[in-house]
């Protein structure tokens, strides 16, 4: 947008603590802190939330966690060189983001819980069933705290669509 502003900014990886939380969209923020950064790595398969990206400016690695179904956030975690180099020689990667469950108790105790319209929103449901993938003995209770909804909403994400919910979604999907 403005050339004149992006041209001669630095980056903003100095200013970020060691794990920061981005959040989407406000203040733009995620725009200034993006702009310098490239993805370089990424985890794909079940950790599809997951990837590294580097600093086109002052080099600095960041291992990311990008949750657009819940908080809305990203959670950049500083990597040290030889951080960087374990997850591209032997695929070890530091453990903070290797499940859901730690990206969204990160959202609960860093950001401020997003309120979903729809209790049966598609994102809700996917994330209580990707919980429960991850952790099979998790339960409702731990379920709703991490989403921040109620103990009943928690169940109902988790129960078989009735045709309703399968007619609205077909609606929304247009
Ligand atoms: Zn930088």
């Amino acid at each position: 947008m403005s050339d004149e502003v992006s041209a001669d900014a630095s980056c903003c990886c100095n200013s970020l603590p060691d794990l920061a939380v981005v959040p989407m969209g406000s203040d733009a923020l995620d725009e200034r802190v993006f702009t310098s950064l490239e993805q370089i790595i990424e985890r794909g398969g079940e950790q599809w939330w997951l990837y590294v990206s580097h600093c086109l400016k002052c080099s600095q690695v960041w291992m990311i966690a990008q949750d657009d179904r819940i908080y809305d956030n990203y959670y950049l975690r500083r990597l040290l060189a030889s951080e960087k180099q374990a997850i591209i020689d032997k695929g070890q990667w530091p453990d903070e983001f290797m499940t859901y469950e730690q990206v969204l108790r990160l959202g609960i105790t860093m950001s401020k819980p997003w309120t979903y319209l729809d209790p049966r929103s598609p994102a809700l449901v996917s994330t209580a069933e990707d919980l429960r993938r991850e952790r099979p003995d998790i339960s409702l209770d731990e379920i709703a705290y991490l989403l921040a909804i109620s103990v009943p909403d928690a169940a109902r994400l988790l129960q078989p669509p009735t045709l309703i919910d399968r007619f609205r979604a077909w609606v929304m999907r247009g």
